[in-house]
């Protein structure tokens, strides 16, 4: 599973950490890392799944850890895996089921991936 980052994640970025007065107030490594990421295809650490966020692996030249990447940087995502599966907030983990939590058996606390009618934009 893979993430495509938008080609203009950091000027994504840059405007949402501008505040009414014009003053930045962005975090200069995230900026950089944005810069650095943006248009380029990651590998995505798939050991936990959200739903609007995404943990990579290790990113050459960028971070020696995965970071975590919110939706709105992403253009598309590519091999999804996460369909039919579901993460639960009782015990944050991923489910293999949407229906039955398959780490601790709740059905109460699953945010299901997708919706039955959700339209995926890709
Ligand atoms: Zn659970």
């Amino acid at each position: 599973m893979k993430i495509k980052i938008r080609r203009n994640a950091a000027d994504i970025y840059r405007n949402e950490n501008t505040d009414l007065s014009g003053v930045y107030i962005g975090d200069p490594v995230w900026e950089d890392r944005l810069q650095k990421i943006s248009g380029k295809t990651l590998e995505v650490d798939t050991e936990t799944l959200f739903k609007y966020e995404f943990n990579t692996k290790p990113i050459k030249g960028v971070s020696k850890e995965g970071i975590r990447i919110p939706e709105e940087y992403v253009e598309e995502v590519i091999d999804d895996i996460r369909k039919g599966k579901a993460y639960c907030e009782l015990c944050n983990q991923t489910s293999d089921s949407d229906k039955v939590c398959t780490n601790c058996g709740k059905t109460d606390y699953l945010e299901v991936f997708f919706d039955d009618d959700d339209e995926y934009e890709s």
